[in-house]
């Protein structure tokens, strides 16, 4: 049946029926290139289809269906959102999008309109990156920016990636291929639950994300004297556990400095972790966010200075080892505007917030200005079977997303 307007049930229904592509019996775990995202990709490509799109898979696996506007050809408004998932994770994390991507174009096609640009809806095949530790493999292929190397990196099992992709029927040698021009794509547009709890604490069912905080992660080594920790006297030990304290404590005192900036210690390995001994080497991570490069770097900055002045004091030696960085990727003023713009046609307030975790258009960004739409999902859980949303919110969140889609004005026309 057709519907001129975005159906909540099937949106509901359809992120039930790709939840239940999963590996493991008793929850969703679906990864890149497994036999379970083959499934999914078929029910995605079939509804793709019923929406009135041309649908398939591109070299990279992802799942692209084109909606063509007023003439064959025209460059595209692209929506998208991944298919992959966590392990144990739950239905709507990267599903919601693809799927409410989809019955939004079926809406457009029910009523037989035709924009002045296509609509495409791309499933991204990889973003979490589960499988073979890299993640936004599909995005980065879309954009042009995949690194052949990862073709060598193996999975749980020792096969490799090329392998996999052969299994799975793509051509390794093609993945070039999945990557689209720039001036083929007008903006790269993201629905995605908000993984946080924001919305739900101001009531509201959107918001309009400004930008996806840029990260760094450091792994901190200190070290002291080990020692006996009946018969050493308290101002003679060099305790690498109560430096690291101190350590914590001033993470938690920078990243509480700045509104929106973060900052975690997760980990934590006291040496040689005995109760009789008084640590003499410790080993902890640092993960540090915030939606500017400039705010990140400060704070990175500062944390370390802080660091060295502890260890400096108590005689203790420090190693600071970077892990991983990614840099802010800042949504689109123009796009939050028109996000913004059908939010408030719908008679909502308009919440504007970072994203703290990463998501696609961190990978899009290389050949388009980008935009995302949040959902409020319950108690801010995500990654974790709890994840849930209303019926509600996503009839509204395919509204708000379809009011853009109509409304949409590219940049360079404006
Ligand atoms: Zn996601």
């Amino acid at each position: 049946m057709s519907v001129s307007h975005p159906s909540a049930s099937r949106i509901i229904e359809r992120c039930d029926a790709l939840a239940r592509c999963s590996e493991q019996a008793d929850g969703l775990t679906r990864t890149y290139l497994s036999s379970e995202q083959r499934a999914a990709n078929a029910l995605v490509l079939s509804w793709m289809a019923e929406a009135g799109m041309t649908a398939g898979l591109d070299a990279a696996g992802n799942a692209v269906g084109r909606y063509e506007g007023e003439r064959p050809g025209l460059p595209c408004l692209m929506l998208g959102s991944h298919l992959d998932t966590v392990r144990d994770a739950g239905k709507y994390d990267g599903m919601l999008g693809v799927v409410t991507g989809i019955e939004c174009v079926a809406a457009l096609s029910a009523r037989g309109e035709r924009l002045p640009f296509a609509v495409e809806v791309v499933g991204f095949a990889d973003e979490e990156g589960v499988r073979f530790n890299a993640t936004l493999l599909g995005s980065h292929a879309v954009a042009g920016t995949f690194d052949p190397s990862n073709l060598d990196r193996v999975d749980a099992v020792g096969k490799t990636m090329r392998e996999a992709m052969r299994e799975f029927g793509l051509d390794p040698a093609r993945i070039g291929t999945a990557a689209r021009r720039r001036e083929d794509v007008l903006a790269y547009a993201e629905l995605h639950i908000e993984q946080g709890p924001v919305l739900e604490a101001e009531g509201l069912p959107v918001g309009v994300v400004t930008a996806i905080n840029g990260g760094n992660r450091l792994a901190i080594e200190m070290a002291g004297m080990a020692g006996h920790a009946g018969t050493v006297p308290m101002r003679l030990r060099r305790d690498a556990l109560a430096a690291a304290a101190e350590c914590v404590l001033a993470v938690e005192r920078i990243a509480g400095s700045e509104p929106e900036l973060v900052g975690t210690v997760g980990k934590i390995e006291a040496l040689p972790g005995a109760i009789n001994v008084i640590p003499g080497r410790v080993r902890f991570s640092l993960d540090m966010r915030a939606p500017t490069d400039a705010a990140r770097e400060a704070a990175l900055a500062k944390a370390r200075s802080t660091f060295a002045e502890i260890a400096d004091r108590r005689g203790l030696t420090l190693g600071i080892r970077p892990v991983w960085e990614a840099r802010t990727a800042l949504c689109a003023r123009w796009l939050q505007d028109q996000l913004g713009a059908a939010v408030e046609g719908d008679g909502i307030a308009l919440r504007r917030l970072p994203s703290g975790a990463g998501h696609d258009g961190m990978a899009m960004i290389a050949i388009a200005d980008i935009g995302m739409l949040f959902v409020r999902c319950k108690d801010g859980i995500s990654h974790n079977p709890a994840e849930s949303i209303t019926h509600e919110d996503a009839a509204v969140a395919a509204r708000v997303f379809l009011r853009f889609i109509e409304r949409f004005e590219p940049k360079r026309a404006r």
